[in-house]
C-alpha cells in the first residue's frame, strides 16, 4: 500500500475516462511548498500567508514577504501559486504584531478582507510583495472572506495602484496577475452571479462556508456533529456556486478540508469540480481516488445528490455515485 502510494507521486491525476483533474496544495510553510512539489501537485491552490505573521511580535516587512512569496513561486517551477492576502481574525488571531480589536463575536467581525481594507498599508505591503513575486512565475492573488462587490473593487484598486507604483520604481512585475475571491460567506455563494464580474477566479472555502451556513463553529467540538460537508445546504451551495461559475466561464476550485478527504472526491467531481486544493499529506490518496473515477458516469448521477433531503440520504447518494 505504502509502495503504491509512492508510485502515485509521478502518476497523472486522470479519471478512467481520461479527464485531468488538477490537485493543488494548501501550504502554510516553506516545507508544505517543498512537499507539494515532491508529490507532483499541479500548483499551490492556497498559500496561507498568515504563517508569516503568526506567533511573532513584529509585522514582516515587504522584503520578507516578497522573499517568502518568491521562494514559493520558484519552488513550484512554473506551476501556478495562489497567494492569499492576510486572513487574520477569528480562528487565526495569534499575531501579536497586529493589534486585533477585541470583539464579542470575532467570526462575524473584522477578519479577512475586512481587516485588510481597514488597514490599507498592511494590504498594500502584501500586494506589493505578491506582485514582485509574480515576476518569477505564475501568481494568482486570492482574497478571503469576501461578501460584497465593494470589497473586491477596493482590493483591485489597491492592486492596480501598487502595480503602477512598482513599475515606476523599476521593479519587474508579471504581465497579468489574476485576482480571485474565496467563496466562504453564504452571501457570496448565493449572490455569486452579482459578484463574478469583479473576480477572475473563485476558490471555495468550505471550512468557513460550512461554519457560516450551518451556524456551527468550525473549532467547537460541542457542535462538531453539526459541522458536516454532507448537509443538503452545503451540497446545494456548492452546486449553485459551480453553476454560476460555469455560466460565466470563471474557473472555480475548492480549498476547504473536504477537498483533501478521499471519501468526498467522487462527490466533488460529480458536482463539477476539476481543481481541488488540499494539505500535501492528502494529495496521493486523493489522486488514487480520482484515478478510480469515471467522470461522465459521476456527472450523470449528480442529480441524486441534490434531491437528498438529509445527511444520511446524501451519504447514500454519495455511496451510489
Ligand atoms: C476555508 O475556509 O475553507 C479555507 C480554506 O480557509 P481557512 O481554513 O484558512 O479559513
Ligand atoms: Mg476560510
Amino acid at each position: 500500500e505504502q509502495r503504491s502510494l509512492v508510485r502515485l507521486r509521478v502518476a497523472a491525476t486522470r479519471t478512467r475516462d481520461g479527464v485531468d483533474i488538477a490537485l493543488m496544495a494548501n501550504a502554510e510553510s516553506r516545507d508544505d511548498v517543498a512537499r507539494a512539489r515532491q508529490l507532483g501537485a499541479a500548483g499551490v491552490g492556497l498559500l496561507r500567508t498568515e504563517f508569516l505573521f503568526l506567533q511573532r511580535t513584529e509585522v514582516p516587512d515587504e522584503e520578507e514577504q516578497y522573499a517568502a512569496c518568491r521562494d514559493a513561486v520558484l519552488a513550484m517551477e512554473g506551476r501556478p501559486v495562489t497567494l492569499r492576502t492576510l486572513d487574520l481574525g477569528a480562528d487565526k488571531a495569534d499575531a501579536s504584531g497586529i493589534a486585533l480589536p477585541r470583539e464579542p463575536n470575532p467570526a462575524l467581525g473584522l477578519r479577512g478582507v475586512r481587516l485588510a481594507l481597514a488597514r490599507p498599508a498592511l494590504l498594500r505591503t502584501q500586494l506589493r510583495a505578491m506582485l514582485r513575486a509574480s515576476a518569477h512565475g505564475p501568481v494568482r492573488i486570492l482574497v478571503p472572506m469576501v461578501s460584497q462587490r465593494e470589497e473586491m473593487l477596493a482590493v483591485r484598486r489597491h492592486l492596480r495602484e501598487c502595480e503602477r507604483e512598482l513599475r515606476r520604481e523599476g521593479h519587474p512585475v508579471g504581465a497579468h496577475t489574476p485576482l480571485g475571491a474565496m467563496i466562504e460567506v453564504p452571501a457570496a455563494a448565493f449572490a455569486l452571479a452579482t459578484l463574478l464580474d469583479t473576480m477572475d477566479f473563485v476558490s471555495i472555502g468550505t471550512n468557513d462556508l460550512i461554519q457560516y451556513l450551518l451556524a456551527a463553529d468550525r473549532g467547537n467540538d460541542a457542535v462538531g456533529a453539526l459541522f458536516s460537508p454532507l448537509h443538503p445546504a452545503v451540497i446545494r451551495a456548492l452546486h449553485e456556486i459551480l453553476a454560476a461559475c460555469r455560466r460565466t466561464r470563471k474557473p472555480a476550485s475548492i480549498c476547504g478540508e473536504m477537498a483533501g478527504d478521499p471519501q468526498y472526491t467522487r462527490l466533488l467531481l460529480a458536482l463539477g469540480l476539476t481543481e481541488l486544493s488540499m494539505h500535501p499529506a492528502n494529495i496521493l490518496e486523493v489522486r488514487a481516488a480520482v484515478r478510480r473515477c469515471e467522470l461522465s458516469a459521476l456527472r450523470r448521477r449528480a442529480g441524486a445528490l441534490l434531491r437528498a433531503r438529509d445527511r444520511s440520504a446524501v451519504e447514500r447518494a454519495v455511496a451510489r455515485l
